[in-house]
């Protein structure tokens, strides 16, 4: 067994935001370890996409922090990656702009930032589509260019606010186990997932870890350990029972 490695820690973080008095996050502490995989579940508006904005150094908690790797977090930093709902590609770049958007914290020459953004494309199965615009892929290729842009720096921890919730299900399905495979692959850099999701199943289908927000203002209510194997048996007693308790807590 390697040594337990800590990628994330968030401790004690609260949120307020400043142009309205309400508190949306109250102290929030949770961990992620190397090779884990955790989902954030909560009521819709309970803070969860606040939280991974502080988690990717684009908001600052008001109080709390967040480490990563053992340092603070205090900005953008290209080993946290995110990926977007909406994908949030720009639409007037072709995708091998939008990947190389991704490598704009590195020091990589021009050059070297088109050759891997072209790698990547091609990697994710949209080789040929490197010069066309966004507008022309479906909503599975275009979280795909969301993708190969969030890791083009060689992050180690993505972040992923609902990826799959604006797919169809069989779309959804097909990156749910790209990203499974991704963060048990040796020559992806990624070795911690964070993600949010309103849909409990994909919480169990994928996390090792299940944090559990209670409403607005958030706090953990619990955090549910799923240790074991994927891929995993929607069926299966195990699988359902995961998924009664973590539909108790949240109804509690
Ligand atoms: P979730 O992702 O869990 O649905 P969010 O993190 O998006 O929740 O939002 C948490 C709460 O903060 C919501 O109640 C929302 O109304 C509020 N909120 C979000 N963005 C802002 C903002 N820019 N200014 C003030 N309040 C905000």
């Amino acid at each position: 067994m390697g040594k337990l490695m800590r990628m994330l820690s968030v401790e004690d973080v609260s949120f307020f935001y400043e142009n309205s008095s309400q508190q949306v996050m109250d102290r929030v502490s949770f961990t992620a370890d190397r090779g884990e995989f955790v989902s954030l579940v909560g009521p819709s508006g309970c803070g969860k996409s606040t939280l991974l904005r502080i988690v990717a150094g684009l908001a600052s908690a008001s109080s709390g922090r967040v480490m990563f790797m053992g340092k603070r977090i205090d900005g953008p930093n290209s080993k946290v990656s995110f990926v977007f709902q909406d994908f949030a590609l720009m639409p007037w770049l072709t995708n091998q702009d939008n990947v190389k958007m991704g490598l704009s914290l590195t020091n990589l020459s021009d050059q070297e930032k088109d050759s891997k953004a072209a790698e990547l494309l091609d990697r994710f199965g949209l080789g040929g589509f490197e010069n066309y615009y966004p507008n022309v892929l479906s909503g599975g290729m275009k979280q795909r260019v969301g993708i190969a842009r969030a890791i083009a720096s060689d992050p180690q921890v993505l972040l992923m606010d609902e990826p799959f919730s604006s797919l169809d299900e069989l779309t959804a399905d097909t990156l749910r186990s790209d990203i499974v495979h991704m963060l048990e692959s040796k020559d992806i850099s990624v070795n911690c997932v964070l993600m949010v999701t309103h849909n409990v199943e994909e919480a169990v289908e994928l996390s090792d870890k299940v944090v559990v927000l209670s409403s607005k203002p958030a706090h953990v209510k619990k955090v549910v350990n799923l240790h074991w194997k994927r891929p995993r048996d929607k069926r299966s007693k195990q699988f359902t029972d995961a998924m009664d308790q973590i539909y108790a807590i949240l109804a509690q």
